[in-house]
């Protein structure tokens, strides 16, 4: 086993996590959220959705972000797209990536998006085939992959077949979803292992949920089998609208303090991230399910 020296992180709590907040937040809020975490030394991050207003109302302001936002130089920013006419406004507004999404169970990708499988795929073709020739990167997310519930078990088989038509289509990396928090570092391993079979050597990345306080185990076992990008999200904001009771995404606070214990270089300013951290607790105005945005001392006597 070889450790990296160093990974990615794809900061998602701008998108991921403020879709799925109560509260409206003002769209100078978010701006400073994301000029904050980009202050922090993260590179990438996804920081809204040109999907439907109705969808997700709370992401509607998504062009005056990308248009309000300091761009850090060398930074990455992304966002969600579901369809050629996201795309359009996706690339109107200035973002750097997209990203397209499904869902690797037939059940959830019915109710997230109200399509099947096929008919997603049919819809995300045309977007990576633009992107690719206006030099825009893709990344696709698949959800489910570990579990789904509504349909129980994800047979690897399904997960493969749905990620090898994102590369087939031009996605450039892949991030897979532990949506509901269920995985478990062998079935991790496993997984990472019968899609690089299909997917050779392209990138992946892991999206953990801690719904069952896994993540971070998930995080090692992802590691191990050569996961070099992570996606978190800042004082673990988010979880998915439709997965009752579902927590929220890994606490990029909580991954940076991992990896900075383990000497893996992330290019996080670990303090600074933890005051991020609670900045977004006081923008949502509740708790957030982190364990080091509170926790007190230098990094030094955590360690
Ligand atoms: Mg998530």
């Amino acid at each position: 086993m070889t450790l990296p020296s160093s990974v990615s992180i794809v900061e998602v709590g701008p998108r991921d996590g403020l879709q799925g907040e109560a509260r409206h937040v003002a769209t100078a809020d978010k701006i400073a959220l994301i000029n904050r975490l980009s202050a922090c030394g993260l590179r990438r991050l996804e920081v809204s959705s040109f999907v439907s207003a109705k969808a997700i109302p709370q992401l509607a302001d998504a062009a005056e972000v990308l248009a309000g936002i300091e761009r850090a130089p060398g930074a990455r920013y992304s966002v969600l797209v579901a369809n050629e006419r996201g795309y359009e406004s996706a690339a109107a507004a200035g973002a750097d990536e997209v990203a397209v999404f499904l869902s690797a169970s037939e059940a959830h990708n019915q109710l997230n998006v109200g399509k099947s499988i096929a008919d997603t795929l049919a819809k995300l073709r045309p977007v990576a085939r633009r992107a690719a020739a206006d030099g825009v990167p893709v990344r696709g997310y698949v959800s489910t992959v570990f579990g789904c519930s509504l349909a129980g078990k994800v047979e690897a088989a399904r997960v493969e077949r749905i990620c090898g038509e994102l590369a087939d289509m031009g996605v450039g990396e892949i991030s897979l979803g532990d949506t509901i928090g269920v995985a478990h570092p062998p079935q991790v391993q496993a997984m990472i292992e019968g899609l690089r079979a299909r997917l050779g050597d392209l990138p992946l990345a892991l999206h953990l949920h801690d719904t069952l306080g896994r993540g971070l185990a998930n995080v090692w076992a992802g590691l191990q089998a050569g996961i070099r990008v992570f996606d978190s999200s800042v004082g673990g904001l988010g979880g998915c609208p439709n997965t009752p009771g579902g927590a929220g995404n890994i606490a990029t606070e909580d991954l940076v303090s991992l990896l900075r214990a383990m000497g893996i270089a992330c290019g996080v300013e670990e303090e600074a991230i933890r005051a991020v951290a609670r900045f977004a607790a006081s923008l949502v105005d509740h708790p957030l399910a982190s364990h080091c945005a509170y926790a007190g001392g230098t990094a030094e006597e955590r360690a």
